[in-house]
C-alpha cells in the first residue's frame, strides 16, 4: 500500500468523509490490501454500535407493475415477458402475519410504481399492519410519490422508506432512465422524505451499465451529505429482456470494498447485505456482513409472487433468501461470528 493509499484509508477510518478526488483515487487504486485494512476498519465501527448483531427485515414484494422503464430493471414497463401481479392489502397482511411468527420485526414493503396503491387503499393498510404488529417497523419502498403522499403515509404510521438514488450524477441518471424521469425529481423525493420525519434510505447499484469510478465518488460524496439512515447497494445484474441485457454484471470485489468505505463514511447506517449481492456469490451474503453489512432482508413474498419479481435474471429466493429458512439464516451467520436478532432494528444515533 502506498502512502497516499495509507493516509486515506486511516483519515476515512478517523474522520469518515473525504473530498471527490480522494474517493476516485481509493477506488482506481484499490488493491486486495486495502480492501483488507478497509473492511478491517469497518468491522471494528460496526462492532462498536451494533456489536455482532444482524438485523432482518420481511422483504414483501407487493407488485410488478410499473409505470416507470428504467433501462436495467427487468419489471420495466415496455418488458413484455413479464407476468405481472399485485397482492390485494389481505395478502400483505397475510405476509405480516407469518413474518411476525418467524421472527420479523421490520416488514419492508417494495414494489414497482403501481396506481393501485392510492394513497388511502396503503393508509389504511399501514394502519392495519400497525395494528395488527404495533412492536413492528413498516418500511416502504415504493418509488416516487408526491410530497403529500409521502406525508399521509408517514401519518398513518410508516416509519421508514427506501428510494435509491441510483446515482448521484446526473448524466448517468440519464443515462440509465428514460427521458421523463430525472434526477432532480429523485433527489427531490429523497429531501422531501427526510424533511417528513422517515428514516429515509438511498443508495446504488455497483456496475451499472456506463459507471465509472468518477461516478462513484460522486455517489459517495452525496451519501457523506446526504446521511441516510440506510443504504442499499449490491451488483447490477443483467436481466435478459431490457436494453442493458448483455452488459457485464457489477463485481462482488468492488461491492463490498464500498462497502466497507460506506460504513466508515457513515459509522451508524443500516447497510443491508443485499439479494443482488447473494445472487452473485453463494457466500455473498456472509461476504457483505464481513464489510461491514449488519442487515439482511429475506423475502417473504408469497412464493407465487417471488419468480415474478425478476428484477434482474436468476434472482435468488430460495434457501437463506426465504424468510420461511430464517434458521439456516442464522445459522450462516453464527457460521462468521454473527447473530441474528428479532427487534425493529432501528438505527442507533
Ligand atoms: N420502484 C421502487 C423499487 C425499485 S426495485 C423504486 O423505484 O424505488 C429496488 C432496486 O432494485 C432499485 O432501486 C434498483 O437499484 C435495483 N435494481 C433494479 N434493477 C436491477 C438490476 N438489473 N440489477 C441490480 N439491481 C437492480
Amino acid at each position: 500500500m502506498n502512502d497516499k493509499l495509507t493516509d486515506l484509508t486511516r483519515r476515512l477510518a478517523v474522520s469518515g468523509a473525504l473530498s471527490r478526488e480522494e474517493y476516485e483515487y481509493l477506488i482506481v487504486n484499490r488493491t486486495p490490501d486495502v480492501a483488507q485494512s478497509l473492511a478491517h476498519a469497518a468491522l471494528s465501527v460496526r462492532e462498536r454500535i451494533y456489536g455482532r448483531d444482524v438485523y432482518v427485515r420481511g422483504l414483501i414484494e407487493i407488485s410488478n407493475i410499473c409505470r416507470n422503464d428504467c433501462l436495467y430493471c427487468g419489471i420495466r414497463r415496455s418488458n413484455k415477458n413479464v407476468c405481472r401481479y399485485r397482492l390485494e392489502p389481505r395478502d400483505i397482511l397475510a405476509c405480516c402475519d407469518e413474518g411476525y411468527d418467524l421472527g420479523f420485526r421490520t416488514f419492508v414493503l417494495q414494489g414497482g410504481e403501481d396506481g393501485f396503491y392510492t394513497d388511502g387503499l396503503l393508509c389504511d393498510l399501514i394502519c392495519d399492519i400497525k395494528t395488527a404488529h404495533p412492536d413492528c417497523a413498516v418500511t416502504l419502498s415504493l418509488g416516487e410519490r408526491s410530497r403529500e403522499s409521502y406525508a399521509a403515509l408517514k401519518s398513518a404510521g410508516a416509519d421508514r422508506y427506501l428510494l435509491r438514488h441510483e446515482t448521484a450524477s446526473p448524466e448517468h441518471y440519464a443515462s440509465l432512465h428514460p427521458a421523463q424521469m430525472s434526477f432532480s425529481a429523485r433527489m427531490a423525493c429523497l429531501y422531501d422524505l427526510k424533511d417528513l420525519g422517515y428514516q429515509v434510505g438511498c443508495g446504488f447499484m455497483v456496475g451499472s451499465p456506463g459507471q465509472t469510478p468518477a461516478h462513484i465518488a460522486r455517489d459517495l460524496e452525496f451519501i457523506a451529505e446526504f446521511k441516510p439512515d440506510m443504504c442499499g447497494i449490491g451488483p447490477f445484474i443483467p436481466q435478459r429482456d431490457t436494453p442493458f441485457g448483455t452488459e457485464p454484471a457489477g463485481t462482488l470485489e468492488l461491492t463490498c470494498y464500498l462497502l466497507s468505505v460506506i460504513r466508515l463514511i457513515c459509522p451508524n447506517v443500516l447497510l443491508p447485505a443485499t439479494t443482488a449481492l447473494g445472487t452473485i456469490d453463494p457466500f455473498g451474503r456472509e461476504k457483505g456482513i464481513l464489510a461491514g453489512a449488519n442487515v439482511v432482508m429475506p423475502n417473504l413474498s408469497p412464493p407465487s409472487a417471488r419468480k415474478k419479481y425478476a428484477l434482474y435474471d436468476n434472482k435468488i429466493s430460495d434457501g437463506a433468501e426465504s424468510a420461511q429458512s430464517k434458521a439456516e439464516l442464522v445459522r450462516r451467520m453464527d457460521a462468521i461470528g454473527f447473530r441474528v436478532v428479532t427487534a425493529r432494528g432501528d438505527i442507533i444515533k
